[in-house]
């Protein structure tokens, strides 16, 4: 782990903006029926790490299997730029979409392959 950093991120359309402390030494592809289909490259945060600048009132919750994450995607233009749930420590997390952080190169990231389909 390194030192979270502040970025900034949104969803396409702009409606929904964040800011979050995080670093990217642990980000994450996850082969689970929805993570395979949105495509998303996710890492977790303490859930105050995390702060909705705009856009609550925009945002479109989906659950499935267990419906334990809130992924939340944008109504205007589809993007789910992060999740709520509970990380493995039972306490509030959120789920960062990494590609929606402004200012990533995303070929240099490490990223670690989750194999979700069989949890
Ligand atoms: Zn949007």
């Amino acid at each position: 782990m390194s030192d979270p950093k502040p970025y900034s991120g949104s969803c396409h359309c702009g409606a929904v903006r964040f800011t979050v402390n995080l670093d990217l030494s642990g980000v994450m592809q996850c082969n689970c029926s929805l993570c395979r289909r949105r495509g998303w490259l996710l890492t977790f945060v303490p859930a105050d790490a995390f702060t909705l600048d705009a856009g609550a009132d925009h945002l479109t919750e989906y659950r499935f299997n267990k419906k334990k994450i809130a992924h939340l995607f944008c109504r205007t233009c589809g993007v789910q730029s992060f999740g709520r749930g509970d990380g493995p420590d039972g306490k509030p997390s959120v789920a960062v979409n990494v590609r929606c952080l402004d200012g990533v190169d995303l070929s240099t990231l490490p990223v670690k392959q989750v194999d979700g389909a069989s949890f």
